[in-house]
């Protein structure tokens, strides 16, 4: 496993980490298989979506908003909608890889996803498949 740590500036926020994870498949010696990107957190994701026009990780941010309210909860951290969204888009994203490289779609970027920042946070990569 590789790992890279990521420095979120917002509450919210969708970094693209694209190249971190292309940097990590390289550190990794990863040719033909997969790479699974992970994060170890309670209050943040991973998803592939679009990164060409950055208004798509705004309106996706902004989605996610209007269907977690911000409270009340039973959780005395008062960030339970920062959990809420971490389970909808998931800890994990399975991303092809071939002859070395990320098989993403045109369109597709690997985000990071922050729920409850600014805060520092770990991205771990795992290789899956052949050398
Ligand atoms: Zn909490």
């Amino acid at each position: 496993v590789e790992r890279f740590e990521v420095a979120t500036r917002a509450r919210r926020a969708l970094v693209d980490v694209t190249r971190d994870v292309e940097a990590a498949c390289a550190r990794l010696g990863l040719r033909d298989g997969a790479a699974m990107v992970y994060v170890p957190h309670t209050t943040a994701g991973v998803l592939i979506n679009e990164g060409y026009d950055p208004a798509v990780a705004e309106d996706l941010l902004a989605a996610l908003e209007a269907l977690l309210p911000r409270g009340p909860f039973r959780h005395t951290e008062g960030n339970s909608d920062a959990h809420a969204a971490s389970v909808l888009v998931g800890a994990s994203a399975l991303v092809p890889v071939a002859e070395g490289r990320l098989r993403l779609g045109r369109w597709q970027r690997v985000f990071l996803c922050e729920f409850d920042g600014p805060r520092t946070r770990e991205v771990w990569v795992a290789g899956l498949g052949g050398r």
